[in-house]
């Protein structure tokens, strides 16, 4: 058998293939130069053609365009009115984010478990976690894979809660037919460089309804009613604050990246579809990692490409696998430490271990291998190779 690179062995790569990363052409480039010569830096015509952009593309009537995926996710919270003692459900087996943005409004995330095939939220888990307070359910599509909606649609309505999206690991997913963004009230998205497309830092909410969208654009702009160029248009100066909002603003020179990324979003999607689909049919026959299910009516948008260790049939645990897949030059991951397990979740809301145990059991396995557009078939095939040089070398 070949020595392990952890060993002392030669390794796979001597570079680091990255789990994620962003791709820039000359095209986006001239983009940004050419925003950077305009009139607008902020709050100008990039903003908006990005928002129409991605509108249609997700097929909603309406966008609005933010400084993160944070920040969207946050604006997303006010935008129902959330306040301090209401509750919302949602999946610890997620970035802290989506439950942060809860937080910040002074509300309480009600940590639901996971389905351990999918990793998605688990819908028979979350009726008795429903109180009178609960006001919304955030679905997660994690690593890229629409949640059941159909079932998330039916509790929220039978409750009469609000049906809300982090759909930052999701742009171009689709279920049946419909594209994530277009199926909860509100949906929110992220342009980190590790996302589908990138603006640098960015992010974006999706809605249904138009009324909504002027509100946000209000809160992402200190909850003042105009912003600086449409009182340029007017001649006036007088302005007023209505609520009390943030600077959430994305700048016109990450909106003009943006918009050059969105042009390649469909030919990268089917990239990450393409690799996907090589794992699956490399990893079928590995004994020692499991895969997960995808959902029938889905199109999975492939943010993240994760495996599960089985530790029935490896001897060693999940740390040592993935010491021994970075050694090898695979620059693997963990998506997620569930969130609350994090110390702050764990002081501030008494959350204990044992409280979502499935996705307790699934972080024990779980672990993220690369997957981006610009990865070479070179490079899938070093991901394919270490990944069975490990597994085949701690095999009981
Ligand atoms: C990336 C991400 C966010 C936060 O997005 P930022 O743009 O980094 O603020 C939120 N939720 C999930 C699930 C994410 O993956």
């Amino acid at each position: 058998m070949t020595k392990l690179a952890i060993d002392g062995g030669i390794p796979i790569r001597r570079t680091l293939l990255p789990y994620g990363r962003h791709h820039i052409d000359e095209t986006d480039i001239n983009a940004v130069v050419a925003t950077l010569r305009s009139d607008w830096l902020t709050t100008g015509p990039r903003v908006q053609e990005l928002e129409k952009n991605v509108a249609e593309y997700l097929g909603v009537p309406e966008t609005v365009a933010v400084s993160s995926g944070t920040a969207a996710l946050h604006t997303m919270m006010a935008a129902i009115n959330l306040g301090p003692g209401d509750e919302v459900i949602v999946p610890t087996m997620t970035f802290a984010a989506t439950a942060n943005a809860i937080v910040y409004q002074g509300a309480i995330p009600v940590f639901a478990d996971i389905n351990a095939d999918t990793l998605l939220i688990d819908e028979s888990n979350i009726e008795k976690l429903i109180t009178k307070r609960t006001k919304a359910i955030v679905a997660v599509d994690y690593a890229g894979q629409p949640c059941n909606y159909k079932r998330l649609n039916e509790i929220a309505q039978a409750y009469g809660l609000t049906l809300l999206d982090d759909a930052c690991h999701a742009l171009g997913a689709t279920y049946n037919g419909i594209k994530v963004g277009a199926i909860a009230s509100l949906t929110a998205f992220s342009f980190h460089p590790v996302k589908h497309i990138t603006s640098g830092e960015g992010g974006l909410i999706a809605t249904l309804d138009s009324e909504l969208a002027d509100k946000m654009r209000r809160f992402r702009n200190h909850g003042i009613s105009t912003d600086f160029r449409q009182r340029e248009q007017r001649n006036t100066w007088y302005y007023e604050m209505t609520d009390l909002g943030y600077n959430y603003r994305i700048t016109d020179i990450q909106c003009a990246l943006g918009i050059s990324q969105l042009k390649k979003a469909d030919q990268w999607l089917k990239r990450r579809s393409d690799i996907a689909a090589q794992y699956n049919e490399s990893f079928s026959g590995l004994q020692g990692i499991n895969l997960l299910e995808t959902n029938q009516g889905c199109l999975h948008a492939y943010h993240l490409y994760v495996i599960k260790i089985d530790d029935q049939v490896l001897r060693v645990d999940r740390s040592k696998v993935y010491s021994a897949l970075r050694a090898e030059g695979i620059g693997v991951n963990v998506h997620y430490l569930p969130v609350h397990l994090h110390p702050f979740y764990r002081h501030k809301y008494s959350a204990q271990k044992g409280l979502c145990p499935e996705a307790e059991r699934a972080y024990q396995s779980i672990i993220s291998l690369p997957i981006f557009p610009s990865m070479t078939d070179e490079d899938m095939q070093n991901v394919i190779d270490a990944t069975y040089k490990v597994v085949e070398a701690y095999r009981i």
